[in-house]
């Protein structure tokens, strides 16, 4: 049974929140002592002093994984017994999700009812898929002649640094964790310093699972002082990083000034979702439209943030919109089924509000919300706000906002629509309405986007691969198709 706003808010004052780096299996202070506010957007009050590690941290937290792929506990022991410690770690990711909810929903704002939901729960799942895949993979035999054998084997890459962000803290992280150790790698994680807490607690339950000393080592701390000394080190083998689009260019650099370390990006998104005027319901379409732009208040990669309507049904389809959109208030994160929480800081809160002013400026019709509220005291939460009429090369319509800001796009035909939908340096996602069944391939086969979605929005399942095209990234997170980017290939010929 869900927990009523008391009973939420009785927990959190039990709770207690993890603040020092994990290296070496053991929690530390950062070299320089030094730590930083982590401060909960709902009401602004400060949760924890967390550890603020720099460059030496990084250095030792690096040293710490290459000793223990050296040593080969992990990295050399057969897929079944790495399987059996990520699926206990997926039972205590389950056994805490209560707790580990609330520390996301304090750290960074979002409902706590979702980040039960739809955070913890699709961690859990991720954990257990991944470690059910590891003892199922083959290596292949290469089609040779009688007297050759040609052997093509997967090896883990050894050290791996992973960059995360601050929307879905524990989820992303464990897109990344589950392949990388499920492949035999030993890891640095770098949460984002704006939500550092699930991460530090994930990996006090790692070592809990059993996984040796050393592994799995978590360095909270800030871009330039973190995270830009693990894309730089000279002895980390891959980096995997999910985060905007301009950080992942520039780590995309550091892989080319130091040791050219594989480097696979998730980046930013300005998803385009197209409504057809033959979408099966207008009433389901309108409520996706709500819905995938607003969810998790709009700090989603694939936020459905622009919305293409075919100009016969613009009007009718954009007042449902309005209508369910001004059902998604944002409230106390802890208030039971509150639609949107606060955004994750003060920076966010005033960026995004910058984006509706220049909306406004734009000349595009402000159908809904568009300023700061209040719902609680010295909290970061905006309304829910839907732009129409807005011009394609607007601002509002090209940039990625990762706040609850829609914008309403008219076209006449099909070529239309995907030109427009195309018209964006990203790929990450695309929406589609419509009955025709045709039509439905053909955009889905011309959309520039690495997941689209027909009569639905945001479906997925740790089964299929999520990723970006164009500027939205250049790798895979879930499925098997993760596993790539934590192994070397390698053939090994042996004459006969
Ligand atoms: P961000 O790029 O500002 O930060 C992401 C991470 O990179 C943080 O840990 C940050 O500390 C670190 N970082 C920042 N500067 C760095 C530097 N110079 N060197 C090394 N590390 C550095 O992104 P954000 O604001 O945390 O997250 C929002 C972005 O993430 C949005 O663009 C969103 O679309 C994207 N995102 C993408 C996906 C996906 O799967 N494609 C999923 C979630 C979020």
């Amino acid at each position: 049974m869900s927990k009523s706003f008391e009973q939420w808010q009785a927990a959190a004052a039990t709770l207690a929140f993890p603040h020092q780096a994990l290296i070496d299996g053991k929690q530390v202070a950062a070299a320089s002592g030094k730590t930083f506010d982590c401060i909960s957007p709902i009401d602004g009050r400060v949760l924890a002093k967390v550890a603020e590690c720099g460059e030496e941290d990084i250095h030792r937290a690096v040293q710490s994984a290459r000793r223990s792929f050296d040593k080969g506990d992990w990295s050399a022991s057969k897929p079944s017994a790495r399987k059996k410690v990520l699926l206990k770690l997926a039972a205590l990711l389950e056994q805490h999700a209560e707790e580990l909810a609330l520390l996301e929903s304090l750290d960074m704002g979002k409902p706590v009812g979702d980040a039960l939901k739809v955070d913890v729960s699709a961690s859990v799942r991720c954990f257990n898929w991944t470690a059910e895949a590891i003892d199922k993979i083959y290596d292949e035999i290469a089609p040779t002649g009688p007297d050759e054998l040609g052997l093509i084997t997967r090896e883990p890459l050894g050290v791996i640094g992973a960059i995360v962000p601050w929307n879905f803290p524990l989820l992303m992280a464990s897109w990344k964790l589950a392949p990388a150790l499920a492949m035999g790698n030993s890891v640095v994680l770098k949460p984002s310093e704006k939500s550092p807490l699930t991460a530090l607690r994930l990996a006090e339950l790692a070592l809990q699972a059993g996984l040796p000393p050393g592994v799995l080592n978590v360095v909270p701390g800030f871009g330039k002082e973190a995270g830009e000394p693990l894309a730089l080190h000279m002895d980390v083998d891959g980096l995997v990083f999910t985060g905007s689009t301009a950080v992942g260019k520039y780590l995309l650099q550091c892989a080319g000034r130091s040791n050219m370390k594989r480097t696979y990006l998730e980046c930013g998104g300005k998803s385009p979702n197209i409504v057809f005027a033959d979408a099966p319901s207008l009433e389901i379409a309108a409520r996706g439209a709500a819905s995938g732009i607003f969810y998790n208040q709009g700090e989603v990669c694939t936020a459905a943030s622009r919305l293409y309507v075919d100009r016969r049904i613009k009007d009718e389809f954009v007042a449902k919109v309005v209508e369910f959109g001004r059902e998604m208030q944002p409230a106390h994160p802890f208030t039971p089924r509150a639609p949107m929480g606060a955004l994750v800081d003060e920076g966010q809160t005033q960026r995004v509000l910058s984006y509706i002013e220049q909306g406004k400026a734009s000349g595009a019709r402000l159908a809904l919300g568009g300023a700061r509220v209040s719902p609680v005291e010295g909290g970061c939460y905006v309304e829910p706000t839907i732009f129409d009429e807005v011009k394609q090369d607007a601002v509002i319509a090209q940039e990625e906002i990762f706040g609850p800001v829609l914008s309403v796009i008219g076209f006449d035909d099909e070529v239309e629509a995907l030109r427009l939908a195309n018209d964006t340096p990203f790929g990450l996602a695309a929406g589609v309405w419509t009955r025709d069944i045709n039509r439905a391939h053909r955009m889905a086969r011309s959309l520039r986007a690495g997941s689209v979605w027909v009569n639905y929005w945001d479906g997925g399942d740790m089964t299929a691969p999520f990723g970006g095209y164009k500027q939205s990234g250049n790798g895979r997170d879930k499925s098997l198709h993760a596993f790539d980017k934590y192994t070397e290939l390698k053939a090994t010929w042996i004459n006969l």
